[in-house]
């Protein structure tokens, strides 16, 4: 499969759609973004690497780090995380408060905000230096030491984050959080706040893809069940209230982050990371979706 030539042909097709949707602005320091930027880039299974336009600049990785959170908490506590957050679609907003109070403090899966927040608490109560080894980690899967948080950003979303904090604060309420309220809060900001290029999102997200072969990064360690099945929650939970659409259009398992990053794998066979940040009314890049529409339509291949 030729797929630089298949990402140039996208990039191309996908240029009528550059003015679509606008940036995450409820963010102050997100909004400071260039929204032109573009980057794409393509890790196949057995070492290639495609990559077109800005795809070595970094961008704040928002909600992809939920991924990361819950890779490690699943390699800490096994089955147990399930006890405390669900694995269903929310059908929802990734920031919606409404649905954590009828169902009484239990997230309905780990990818919208409450239920990373649930799974930051787990972390917080397990390991000695959470930052720090969070961040060992996402470096390990990129095989990128330099890779950091922002905490600019973080900052800036801390002192804007009045929803976020009402979340948290629902889940104190219904005895879903070890940890006070501040102490998620502010990490949950830190790991929104990572920064990653398109090339390092992609080798990160190999792992992923690569699900037969044992996870073992920075001592978070999965079995390939476990990979497969964190696959599964992210073919239905990583789009928040268009999970359905993103599987009717692209058919990859993904998740998407309102830096306008999208992550995504085809199993077995390659991953692939796409940076637009004009975003649309459900908070996923408008160009990312496009243009990994066109990756599965051109290559025939998803994983229907
Ligand atoms: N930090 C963002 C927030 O909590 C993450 C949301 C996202 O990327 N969807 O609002």
């Amino acid at each position: 499969m030729d797929y630089q030539n298949i990402l140039e042909s996208i990039y191309k097709q996908i240029l009528p759609f550059a003015k679509e949707g606008k940036p995450a602005d409820y963010i102050p320091a997100l909004a400071a973004v260039n929204p032109d930027r573009f980057g794409m880039c393509i890790n196949t299974i057995d070492g290639g690497e495609f990559a077109i336009e800005q795809s070595d600049v970094r961008f704040s990785i928002q909600s992809i780090s939920k991924v990361f959170a819950l890779a490690m908490a699943l390699s800490l506590k096994g089955e147990e995380v399930w006890k405390r957050v669900g694995r269903e679609p929310s059908g929802t907003a990734f920031n919606s408060l409404v649905q954590l109070e009828i169902e009484h403090g239990l997230p309905r899966n780990p990818f919208i905000n409450a239920g990373a927040m649930v799974i930051l608490d787990m972390l917080l109560t397990s390991l000695d230096n959470p930052e720090e080894e969070f961040l060992n980690f996402v470096r390990k899967l990129s095989a990128s030491d330099t890779i950091s948080y922002n905490t600019v950003v973080s900052r800036s979303e801390r002192e804007t984050g009045y929803l976020n904090a009402a979340i948290a604060n629902m889940l104190k309420y219904h005895k879903n959080l070890d940890c006070e309220v501040e102490r998620v809060l502010q990490f949950y900001f830190m790991i929104c706040s990572i920064e990653m290029s398109c090339k390092e999102l992609a080798r990160a997200f190999l792992a992923f893809a690569n699900h037969k072969n044992h996870f073992e990064y920075a001592g978070v360690s999965l079995t390939s069940s476990q990979v497969k099945r964190m696959n599964a929650v992210m073919q239905t939970c990583g789009f928040y209230d268009e999970a359905g659409e993103f599987s009717y259009l692209v058919g990859l398992p993904g998740k998407s982050g309102v830096g306008g990053g999208i992550a995504a794998i085809y199993p077995s066979r390659y991953s692939v990371a796409v940076w637009s940040p004009r975003l649309n009314s459900k908070g996923n890049s408008v160009m990312g979706i496009k243009a990994l529409e066109l990756l599965t339509t051109e290559t025939e291949e998803s994983i229907f």
